[in-house]
């Protein structure tokens, strides 16, 4: 993800800021820019595409200031230019943000703003912040108000830092989400604001993390916060543990509700930098294979194991629905025992988060050395071996390291990844095109937002394992594109809860699986309103008729489900092909807090090893 810094005390801000933006590089970026006030009011912007050195070439005189904001971008909307590079400003230069995340109802913001007589200037989403904080300022209200109403109005991930003419000592940070982070840093006289904390540590190790909802107002003797509602609240700031494991834990218990916790952020992650609407297009830096080549393929095939192998089936889908390529998926530890027949026109996707799974590399070494196939993988760790064996051919996680042994974030990055990819091919194909493309494009990006949602309502899961903490055998049911999320879910519940799970394509149910129900064996179903959903319904009926107990994973606003269930989780509206991201959500939780309740060993399971590399 792109990076933020933030700049206010008695040193001259342009050297500390580009001295930042270098130590959030290792992020990727495709733009930078930074801005400062000097003393006399005046606001110079230096902007570039490309490399921070291309920036940094471009400044021939330091500016003169003690107080400014810098970006690195990796653009979701509009073109790389030197224009589209942040900051942004207001058409009245008065207010200059920086952003990281989406808009995601800009388009609708921007035509508010044409309403009022303000024309955006460049293509981003961005833009609109500063041009609604203006306006806002413009209607009467402190920068303060006009800030807090234009955060009210954004949809999606968002965190930036703003600065204004009208408050010459003043940077204003600002959080929506858990999609883009930002902390505050502590120094004596001085204040720092950044992405990441590699950017604050060779300052202070006095910091404060941004809220969801939060606003703070910083000078260089230090800031005030306040929520959403516009209450105060206590600054606290932490002393950062200089133990690297527990600092990486933080607040939470276990390794596995941070990773579940920190997916928006991983999602942004994956996607940021590599899908773009306006225009709408894929790029995979580490994909060797150009339009020519993609077009040339006849099918994919996708292998994987455990969590890796639930991704895979739903990365066929994508396959077939946004490349318009025939796809399947395999085993890797039976596809390579049972001598495939593959050829050229096949390209193999594996996935594996450490590039160590042993039966994913050895599927991986058959087509290699038997098929010449080409091939890609999807995996979190760099030059890791499986990327050796693709010739550096992979689409890179980004979710840094998942220390729980039951993947979470890295299996939704592995679907996000598969999406870019399908994307990617169907763009080439022809399959998907401007609209087509922008839609579904558009649809992933509306992601790290819609898990967001999702993870608020993680209270109700924990209340909902305390009451089936007991069951000793539970189903998973669902269809479509949502089976896999089933098998996702038991194969979570057996790993770190224990209880016997099995996930079932519903219309399986009455081929056996339903001899099993009675009132102890939970029947966890995936019920949204999809094309399946009045099939799973009858499902549904099939197992409250004979005594079952249904936990209902279904749309928001479906009363009737809700009604019949003995627990409901909404989920946020969601184009089909990107719901089994949130319903991953619920798949976790629901294992996480069954888990938790028997007493579990959470983040280090009974039998099992987090990279399985032996046979
Ligand atoms: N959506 C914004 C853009 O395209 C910000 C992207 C970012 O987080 O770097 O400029």
């Amino acid at each position: 993800m792109c990076g933020i810094i933030g700049y206010v005390g008695s040193q001259a801000a342009g050297p500390i800021l580009l001295e930042g933006l270098h130590r959030l590089e290792y992020r990727g970026y495709d733009s930078s820019g930074i801005a400062v006030l000097n003393h006399a009011g005046v606001l110079a912007i230096h902007k570039r595409a490309g490399k921070l050195a291309d920036l940094t070439a471009s400044i021939e005189e330091s500016p003169d200031g003690c107080i400014g904001l810098g970006h690195t971008r990796w653009a979701t909307h509009g073109a790389v230019t030197d224009r589209n590079a942040h900051p942004h400003t207001s058409s009245a230069s008065d207010v200059v943000v920086v952003h990281n995340g989406i808009v995601e109802n800009f388009r609708e913001l921007r035509s508010r703003l044409q309403r009022s007589g303000i024309e955006t200037v460049t293509q981003t989403d961005t833009e609109v912040i500063p041009q609604l904080i203006s306006l806002y300022q413009q209607e009467g209200g402190d920068f303060l108000t006009a800030l807090r109403r234009t955060m009210a109005v954004l949809h999606g991930g968002n965190a930036i830092v703003a600065l204004t003419q009208a408050r010459p000592d003043h940077l204003y940070v600002a959080r929506n989400g858990h999609a883009g982070g930002v902390v505050l840093g502590f120094g004596e006289g001085e204040m720092f604001v950044a992405s990441d904390l590699p950017a604050l540590l060779p300052h202070t190790t006095r910091i404060r993390h941004l809220a969801d909802g939060e606003i703070a107002a910083v000078t260089a003797e230090g800031a005030r916060i306040w929520d959403r509602s516009g209450a105060t609240v206590p600054l606290e700031p932490l002393q950062v543990d200089l133990d690297p494991v527990a600092a990486m834990k933080g607040q939470y218990r276990h390794f596995m509700l941070k990773e579940i916790m920190e997916q928006p952020r991983t999602l942004s992650d994956t996607i940021r930098g590599r899908a773009r609407i306006d225009p709408p297009s894929v790029e995979l830096a580490d994909l060797p294979m150009d339009d020519e080549a993609l077009r040339a393929l006849r099918r994919v095939l996708i292998v994987g194991m455990g969590s890796s192998l639930h991704a895979a089936m739903i990365g066929r889908t994508y396959m077939e629905r946004l490349a318009g390529i025939p796809a399947d998926f395999d085993n890797a530890s039976e596809f390579r025992s049972r001598e495939p027949l593959l050829g050229p026109e096949t390209l193999v996707v594996s996935i594996s988060q450490s590039g160590e799974t042993v039966d994913t590399l050895a599927a991986m070494q058959h087509v290699a050395e038997i098929w010449k196939a080409p091939q890609v993988t999807v995996c979190n760790v760099e030059g890791a071996q499986s990327t050796r064996i693709t010739d550096g051919a992979a689409i890179y996680l980004r979710c840094g390291p998942e220390v729980g042994v039951a993947s979470t974030k890295c299996f939704t990055a592995s679907l996000a990844a598969l999406y870019l990819l399908a994307c990617r091919i169907g763009i080439a194909r022809g399959h998907l095109d401007g609209p087509t493309a922008e839609h579904a494009i558009e649809c992933l990006l509306a992601t790290p937002s819609i898990v967001d949602r999702m993870l608020e309502q993680r209270e109700a899961y924990e209340a909902l394992a305390a009451r089936f903490a007991e069951a000793e055998h539970m189903l998973y049911i669902a269809r479509g594109i949502q089976y896999p999320i089933a098998m996702e879910g038991a194969l979570k519940c057996k790993e770190i809860s224990y209880i016997h799970a099995e996930g079932y394509p519903a219309g399986e149910l009455k081929h056996g699986p339903i001899a099993l129900i009675d009132r102890r064996v939970p029947v966890v179903a995936i019920a949204l309103r999809d094309a399946l959903y009045e099939k799973l319904v009858s499902n549904i009926q099939q197992v409250q008729a004979r005594g079952g107990t249904v936990f209902a994973i279904g749309s928001e606003g479906d009363e009737q489900l809700a009604a019949g269930a003995a627990f409901f989780a909404p989920v946020p509206e969601s184009d089909p092909l990107v719901a089994p991201l949130a319903t991953a959500i619920s798949a976790q939780l629901i294992a996480y807090y069954l888990a938790l309740a028997r007493g579990a060993d959470i983040d280090q399971p009974r039998h099992l090893a987090k990279t399985v590399t032996v046979e």
